[in-house]
């Protein structure tokens, strides 16, 4: 039974997102972690103290914990801005920026990771600032082993299931390797931070644009840093059709993933499986309430977007990714990460942020049904 059994009689969206969540969510944390036990969770570690922060590495990681241990603020925060975690657990004493300081930072970064901080002078003004920055816990220092651990364990499941009640299923679909990850890498970054669950669809492998094999590989490590479910189709590269096919391939994946919102190609692009990519989507998510196009390096003076996706806290990640698909670096001078870079700047002048990625809207109906939920209509769009 697949996904879209379970969820064919839900009445509600909320039932059918959560349906589809609960399965992505699991292989979305397997990914992120980098093949890590999806049990178990990942830790960011920052103290200053090499030597109790390496007590504390050991005693989390001998009960299937990862941990990343940071001596430093500047450093955990490159982390957070560059990798998933689970949890952060972070001295207030720290050298430079202070713990508090780091929580703050991070909520930006990351919002809906959980966050406890440490410290050996209590006072009640810390307390205070932790809180009014919802800092999940307060730890004082000494911690026990299994204080430690049983604090770990109760504020990554809570973290997880924070995450999983607000959950959107999010599916991006291109042509090509990397044309959604430079159209809405950002954006896909940002619903994969807040706990949506996001699932990246890639209709054809780009066997004109270098070695097949290599391409796939490219995507899927692209697809792990974002903490995506990565689906490779096998269509022509260059000859993607508008009908049948394409139709079916994104046919399958919704009918599987479900999402609540698309996005996908302009029509306004010269490249003709781009063009082509766009109306076979238009066609299959028919019943997606939520669809959005993102702008390719291809794209014409007449896309026209409206919607701007406030990126900041993303775009180290977002050039992480496009780093990736080092097959068509040197060659395709669109990768090029000042021009990624100043295309989200140019963009941002349309909303309140320094990088955003910009979307034309096809529908933004937050309330409508699952799609997919219904049995396909064969004389719709066919
Ligand atoms: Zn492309």
């Amino acid at each position: 039974m697949g996904v879209g059994d379970s969820v064919e009689g839900s009445a509600s969206q909320g039932g059918a997102v959560q349906g589809g969540a609960a399965q992505g969510g699991a292989a979305q944390g397997c990914a992120a972690q980098g093949g890590a036990n999806e049990d178990s969770g990942r830790i960011l570690l920052v103290d200053d103290d090499p030597a109790l922060g390496e007590y504390l590495r050991r005693v989390l990681t001998s009960r299937g914990f990862e941990v990343v241990h940071e001596l430093d603020s500047e450093g955990a925060l490159q982390r957070i801005m560059t990798a998933h975690f689970d949890l952060l657990i972070s001295d207030i004493e720290l050298p430079g920026m202070n713990g508090l300081e780091l929580l703050e930072r991070a909520r930006q970064a990351a919002p809906g990771l959980p966050v406890a901080l440490l410290t050996g002078h209590p006072s009640v003004d810390y307390a205070v600032t932790a809180l009014r920055g919802s800092a999940a816990e307060f730890l004082l220092k000494p911690v026990s082993a299994t204080g430690l651990i049983a604090k770990a364990t109760t504020l990554i499941e809570a973290g997880r299931a924070a995450r999983a009640a607000g959950r959107e299923t999010v599916l991006a679909i291109g042509a090509h390797p990397d044309d959604v990850e430079i159209g809405a890498g950002g954006t896909l970054l940002a619903h994969s931070a807040g706990g949506d669950s996001v699932a990246i669809l890639t209709l054809s492998r780009g066997a004109r644009g270098g070695d097949q094999g290599q391409r796939a590989r490219e995507s899927q490590e692209a697809a792990d840093i974002i903490g995506a479910r990565l689906y490779l189709d096998d269509l022509d590269d260059t000859c993607i059709p508008e009908g049948g096919p394409a139709i079916d391939a994104i046919g399958r994946v919704i009918a599987e993933v479900q999402p609540g919102i698309v996005y996908t190609h302009s029509v306004h692009d010269v490249h003709q499986d781009h063009r082509n990519t766009h109306r076979a989507a238009m066609v299959a998510c028919r019943r997606v309430g939520r669809v959005y196009c993102f702008q390719s390096p291809s794209a014409t003076i007449d896309y026209h977007p409206t919607r701007f996706v406030p990126v900041d806290s993303y775009m180290g990640r977002k050039l992480k990714v496009i780093g990736v698909f080092g097959s068509q670096a040197g060659i395709r001078d669109y990768l090029d990460p000042d021009l990624i870079t100043s295309t989200a700047r140019y963009w941002a002048r349309y909303c309140d942020s320094v990088h955003a990625e910009p979307f034309e809207v096809i529908r933004d109906r937050s309330h409508a049904p699952a799609a997919g939920a219904a049995g396909a209509d064969p004389e719709e769009g066919r």
